[in-house]
């Protein structure tokens, strides 16, 4: 593939796999509607050059230590991020721009600090906002009205959210933390800069979430794409999501999955950052036993608290689950998604876990930990309506419950299953000739040469 094709855009993603995905995905999609790709990425979670041939890499030196990088403490680790990033950035930027001319800058939301440089040089930037719409309009009330929901009290987490339907109190995209103030001004950043970005490209579709998106456009005086699913630009096998994983995913599950029926298995995954504890190891993993269906399990090292691994399974554990249980440290997941023999998806609804099930019409079983992933777990469960929410927490007899229900006869669990298959034929459509996502990408096109039009009568 070529490196040098048209108008070169420099892509910045936040450094996590949940953002790095679908931020490398993007540039797939651009690299083939005849742009040239440059990667901006930071040396924390560096992306490997070689992986993409046709891409041009550019390394900054964010100068996190390794405390602040710990991304169990997602906020500090973002409020570094955008502090430390600036001045290796604009240097970046500074040295890129003295080479050749570029169209734009295509930066990952979360990054805001990019918003400042960019029109320091003035280079016009898009945002790319890898979570669904619907719980960025979500973020945005936060954002804008925070000091009326922050902090939240724990006698109110049942209220519906009148301004926000169907999300109650709980389903508000909140994270744990002792300084709600600071992650007040990290939404309140992140929105006003995607605010005044030239434009935001969304990893979803109209038909999923057309309403969200309709109120954003309200909202927000700037063109909206939403192109999604950006991994289905692309055959499941193509190896996108292998080249920007950040642990190796472990291929053998596939031969494991390949043995069994149809529809039998159920796949547990709770992301790239989510963590548990020692209890809620032990219920989910009952649970699964309990409920006698084949499974599947992600557990990525440091998942549990305080633990490497699987030390926690009582002894004979795994030898006990052979044949029946699979356990991983992490998974091809989109192709897993796509292997016949899933019937289910245990989720933490990350927002591309979550769009990666709806693609492959699997059903989901909802348990989301933190932020956007609340939100998600709602809108799955009660406006998509293709999974069930466990409401209380990780409790091994729910847990058989619900799995039982979604994979066995039950009339609801087939008419989820029915919704689930529905929305999968959606997804599709969308991307097909004249598809709303086909349209939107079209105009997105257009809309990057009319910037890098701008530019050069500017300069
Ligand atoms: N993923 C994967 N293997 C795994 C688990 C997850 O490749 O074992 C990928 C998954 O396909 C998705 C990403 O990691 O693209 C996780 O992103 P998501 O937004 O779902 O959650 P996050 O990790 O950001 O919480």
């Amino acid at each position: 593939m070529e490196k040098n094709k048209g108008p070169r855009l420099l892509l910045i993603p936040l450094p996590v796999q949940g953002h790095i995905n679908p931020m490398l995905q993007l540039a797939q999609i651009l690299h083939s509607n005849a742009f040239s790709i440059t990667i901006i990425h930071t040396s924390f979670n560096s992306l490997n050059p070689s992986n993409y041939p046709h891409f041009n890499f550019c390394c900054i030196q964010d100068g996190i230590s390794e405390t602040e990088s710990s991304t169990s403490d997602l906020l500090n680790f973002l409020i570094q991020l955008n502090t430390r990033c600036v001045k290796p950035f604009k240097e970046c930027l500074g040295k890129l721009l003295s080479e050749e001319p570029i169209a734009c800058l295509i930066s990952d939301a979360m990054c805001y600090y990019t918003q400042d440089v960019a029109t320091s040089f003035n280079l016009p930037r898009l945002v790319l906002r890898t979570s669904g719409a619907s719980s960025f309009v979500a973020f945005t009330a936060l954002a804008l009205r925070g000091k009326g929901y922050i902090p939240i009290q724990e006698s109110k987490m049942e209220d519906e959210v009148t301004e926000l339907p169907p999300l109650r109190v709980k389903d508000l995209p909140m994270i744990n933390t002792k300084e709600p103030d600071k992650y007040y001004e990290v939404l309140y950043n992140s929105v006003n800069k995607t605010k005044t970005s030239l434009g935001v490209i969304w990893n979803t579709f109209e038909d999923l979430e057309s309403s969200s998106l309709a109120t954003l456009s309200q909202q927000f005086s700037v063109p909206m794409f939403p192109i999604g699913p950006f991994h289905k630009h692309f055959p499941t096998n193509n190896n996108t999501s292998s080249c920007s994983s950040l642990i190796p995913q472990d291929q053998n599950c596939i031969s494991w999955l390949n043995k069994h029926k149809p529809e039998s298995v159920v796949y547990v995954s709770l992301g790239s950052l989510a963590s548990i504890t020692e209890e809620e190891f032990l219920e989910i993993a009952c649970g699964l036993v309990n409920s006698d269906h084949p499974f599947l399990w992600v557990v990525r090292p440091g998942l549990v608290h305080g633990y490497e691994w699987l030390e926690p399974l009582p002894s004979g554990f795994v030898e006990n689950i052979e044949g029946r249980g699979y356990i991983v440290k992490w998974a091809p997941q989109q192709e897993i998604l796509a292997h016949e023999a899933i019937g289910l998806f245990w989720t933490h609804n990350g927002w591309n876990s979550t769009l990666e099930s709806i693609c492959e019409g699997v059903p989901m079983i909802c348990m989301p930990c933190f932020t956007d992933q609340k939100v998600n777990a709602r809108y799955v469960s009660h406006v998509w309506k293709v999974g069930l929410q466990l409401e209380n927490g990780m409790e091994r007899g729910e847990i058989e419950w619900t799995i039982r229900k979604l994979m066995e006869g039950d009339i609801e669990g087939k008419e989820i299953r029915d919704r689930a298959l529905k929305l999968k034929e959606e997804a599709k459509v969308c991307l097909g000739l004249g598809g709303s996502s086909c349209s939107s990408l079209e105009r997105l096109v257009a809309h990057i040469l009319s910037l890098e039009l701008f530019n050069f009568e500017a300069s």
